[in-house]
């Protein structure tokens, strides 16, 4: 039985990824930081066969104990701080965690390997915003990367350093670059659920209206579930390498906007939405658009949900989950 240990267990991709290994027969470790995470409920009841183990991405000698303790075949580094307005706000946390942190668990499976390449497969999750200013469009594996926030500054650190130990040390570590996904697991601060759970909210007569920043702001969205597929393939490759995963194509906010009040039934919705630079980011970035042929025709990866499709399932969960707490 493949072994799998998972960091950045407790969020939107973790639970799908893990619900992926163990469907394919994997034993599954999870790293959770924190004596009293708060959301060790929620993985407890999603994915109960997973075995959680303590440990934070900023201290090496507890990454080395989940190693030992896990016993992976397959190291999966999922955690980050991964809100980009907050990377602002905290930008040297950002770093330790987002950054360096790739370095300590890098460093603690090189040295719970011992040397060994073949004994653990690596993957770490680079982003689209590694690309900000873009240099590039559609971008691809190969596009200048020029950051745009210290979150991204950050992962271009992890990336590089990914690919450095892969050169180095001839790791099979592999880096995906991730463009947005998004799912009824995605956390409310990031713009797709915060618009789907305000939709919900104001048809269900229980808010009046929803604040955004820039309504043209365009993003290339896929679905958490499709990408973590991505993720595994990758793992599974014979040669360790660096893979753009997106669905190709962009939708601004205006357009996720529409598609959600009208699946509940408000076609006229500007009046429900207000604007606040607050909401903006100090550097937008460009147009950020993926080329995912590489992952196409070298992992067979397709996604499956489209965009409607994704737009569609949040808001049907978001209805759902403000019925029950309202108690309707
Ligand atoms: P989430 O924000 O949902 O999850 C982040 C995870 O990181 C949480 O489990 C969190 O744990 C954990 N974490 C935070 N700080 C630490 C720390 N110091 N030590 C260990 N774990 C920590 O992100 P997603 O699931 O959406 O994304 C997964 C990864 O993919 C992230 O690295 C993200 O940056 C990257 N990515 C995501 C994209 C997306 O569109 N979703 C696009 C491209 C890349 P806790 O609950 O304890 O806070």
């Amino acid at each position: 039985m493949p072994r799998a240990l998972i960091t950045g267990i407790t969020g939107q991709d973790g639970l799908y990824l893990s619900e992926l290994l163990l469907g394919k027969g994997y034993e599954v470790y999870g790293l959770i930081r924190g004596q009293n995470n708060p959301k060790y409920d929620l993985v407890r009841s999603v994915v109960p066969g997973v075995q959680l183990v303590t440990g934070d991405l900023t201290d090496m000698s507890s990454l080395i104990r989940a190693l030992n303790v896990a016993q992976p075949d397959e190291v999966y580094n999922l955690g980050a701080i991964s809100f980009v307005a907050y990377s602002w706000e905290n930008a040297l946390l950002t770093s330790e965690v987002t950054g360096k942190g790739v370095l300590n668990i890098l460093e603690a499976v090189r040295l719970y390997s011992q040397d060994d390449p073949a004994k653990v497969r690596f993957y770490q999750a680079s982003s689209s915003e590694m690309f900000g200013k873009v240099q590039e469009v559609p971008q691809r594996e190969s596009t200048l990367l020029w950051p745009r926030s210290p979150y991204g500054v950050a992962k271009v650190f992890g990336h590089y350093m990914t690919i450095n130990y892969r050169e180095s040390y001839g790791m099979h570590a592999s880096s995906g670059i991730l463009f947005n996904h998004e799912s009824p697991r995605r956390g409310p601060e990031f713009v797709t659920r915060k618009v789907t759970q305000a939709v919900a909210r104001i048809s269900l007569g229980l808010q009046e209206h929803v604040t955004l920043g820039n309504l043209d702001a365009k993003r290339d969205w896929g679905f958490a579930g499709d990408y973590v597929e991505a993720m595994w393939r990758m793992l599974q490759q014979p040669e360790a390498d660096d893979y753009v995963v997106a669905t190709g194509e962009t939708h601004s906010i205006r357009e996720l906007l529409d598609i959600a009040f009208r699946h509940v039934g408000i076609d006229d919705w500007a009046p429900l939405v207000k604007q606040d630079p607050r909401f903006m980011r100090p550097a937008e970035v460009d147009l950020l658009i993926g080329d995912p042929a590489k992952a196409h025709a070298q992992l067979g990866w397709e996604r499956k949900v489209d965009f409607v499709g994704l737009v569609t399932m949040m808001i049907e969960n978001d209805l759902e989950e403000q019925r029950a707490l309202a108690g309707r």
